[in-house]
């Protein structure tokens, strides 16, 4: 496996935003089908990992980069905002497009490939007849809120995982339910890719970065760091048990009238439902929430009972790697 990929030939037709510079590889950007299987054809000298993201990157976005870079000879980042997985009132106009700066992303990353669709690349008979469906645990946490949401972010990465032919993947922490749902999609219908989790990056006063934290005013700003700060409470009462542990999370959260809770919960990492008192073990401490016009999700994997507290990732999901 070589850690420097050289300098990958740029295919017919595809575009290079910026003349390559010494010390520094210019990724070569795929638009269409034909690019991206041109440019992936050429990446041949080892495994190939893949980015997936709806663009507006940002620190966390380059550190599964910078991680996928460290570990796989050849990385793939996708920046595609996918309209099947946005409700009919949800932000996908509003959404933040900033190509350049995550091309300078990218770049600075060691990225081989961009693959930056339209979506009639994507979805070139329109609407897709056929979908992924999450089934029952898209139904709950994020998925009660945003009916559809999960089976539209899951026929774009399986087409995604199709079009780009990566041998392995990697999706931030940050947004569990959707990280378990692939690593579900990828187990129970055999995808031939490796899944690896990113631990959440925050901002120095403990806001998880979110390409959506753009819409924060000031006040909002303030306001929304109730949300890290109760979930680092829940982890201060890990050893105590579960209860100990919603009650401590909800107390920070009761303080922030601004922060409009949808949900609060202690859930089992793989089956999303609420541990009982008696649970000892790995728990997914997660909330959400509307703050001004923006709903904003956070979590921390906690180890619940003695010596317990916060985890970066569930270890054993990840020593399983599905
Ligand atoms: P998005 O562009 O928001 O769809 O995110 C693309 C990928 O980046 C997903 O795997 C996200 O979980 C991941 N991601 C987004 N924000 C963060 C963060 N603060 N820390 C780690 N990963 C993140």
């Amino acid at each position: 496996m070589s850690e420097q990929p050289g300098m990958p030939s740029t295919p017919a037709g595809a575009a290079v935003t910026d003349l390559p510079q010494p010390g520094r590889v210019e990724p070569v950007v795929a638009r269409t089908r034909e690019e991206l299987h041109v440019a992936r054809r050429a990446l041949t000298d080892g495994d190939v990992a893949v980015v997936m993201t709806m663009g507006a990157l940002h620190e966390g976005h380059a550190t599964l980069i910078e991680t996928a870079r460290q570990r796989a000879a050849h990385v793939v980042v996708t920046i595609f905002l996918n309209p099947l997985q946005f409700g009919p009132r949800e932000d996908l106009s509003r959404y933040p497009r900033t190509f350049d700066s995550d091309m300078e992303i990218c770049r600075r990353a060691g990225v081989d490939l961009v693959f930056a669709p339209t979506p009639d690349v994507i979805y070139r008979d329109g609407d897709p007849g056929v979908r992924i469906s999450a089934g029952p645990l898209g139904n709950v946490l994020e998925g009660q809120a945003r009916p559809g949401h999960f089976d539209g972010m899951l026929t774009v990465v399986a087409k995604l995982f199709h079009l780009t032919r990566a041998d392995s993947a990697y999706f931030g922490q940050k947004d569990a339910q959707q990280l378990l749902l692939i690593r579900r999609m990828v187990r129970d219908l055999d995808f031939p890719v490796r899944v690896v989790s990113v631990p959440t990056v925050r901002e120095a006063d403990g806001l998880a970065m979110s390409s959506r934290n753009t819409y924060l005013t000031d006040s909002d700003r303030e306001t929304a760091l109730c949300l890290s700060q109760a979930l680092r409470a829940g982890a201060a009462a890990a050893a105590e048990g579960p209860s100990a542990i919603r009650r401590a999370a909800r107390t920070v959260l009761v303080r922030e009238p601004l922060a409009l809770i949808d949900y609060l919960v202690l859930v089992h990492p793989y089956t999303l439902e609420d541990v009982p008192e008696w649970y000892r073990g790995e728990a997914l401490l997660a909330v959400a929430g509307r703050v001004g016009t923006t709903r904003l999700i956070d979590n921390l994997p906690i180890k619940v009972g003695p010596g317990g507290g916060a985890l970066e990732v569930f270890t054993d999901v990840d020593s399983a790697g599905v």
